[in-house]
């Protein structure tokens, strides 16, 4: 399915031209257990919904940027550079809980730990 979407520098564009960098998920703090890591490095929530992810313009001015994306849709709600994102709402970012190992706490759409996952807190494939 193609769809469109907006470079922040470059302005609408097909979405072959760009690169899908994952969802967004917060960094562990500095020295994470190995379950943190394991989580952080291979869980991810899967929504169907919206959720905030990171893309590469690869086709054109290589820059890693946000969206907010409607996986159902695949209706694009913003685009941001990293640093002029919207702040991250509940049940938008991925977070994985550490004390179960699970995305989100083991239930979509609950997530509230939004401490740390911020806009380019969850950097993907640089
Ligand atoms: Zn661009």
């Amino acid at each position: 399915m193609s769809f469109l979407l907006t470079c922040p520098n470059c302005g609408v564009r097909e979405v072959t031209d760009f690169g899908y960098g994952g969802e967004v998920s917060p960094r562990p703090k500095a020295r994470p257990s190995r379950r943190e890591l394991n989580a952080y490095n291979y869980f991810r929530r899967n929504v169907a919904g919206v959720q905030r992810e990171w893309w590469v313009h690869r086709s054109g001015c290589r820059a890693w940027f946000l969206a907010e994306r409607d996986t159902r849709t695949n209706d694009v709600k913003w685009t941001a550079l990293p640093d002029e994102a919207p702040a991250a709402d509940a049940g938008t970012l991925a977070a994985v809980d550490a004390a179960t190992g699970m995305p989100g706490g083991g239930a979509v759409g609950t997530t509230t730990d939004v401490a740390g996952g911020g806009p380019g807190s969850g950097v993907v494939g640089r």
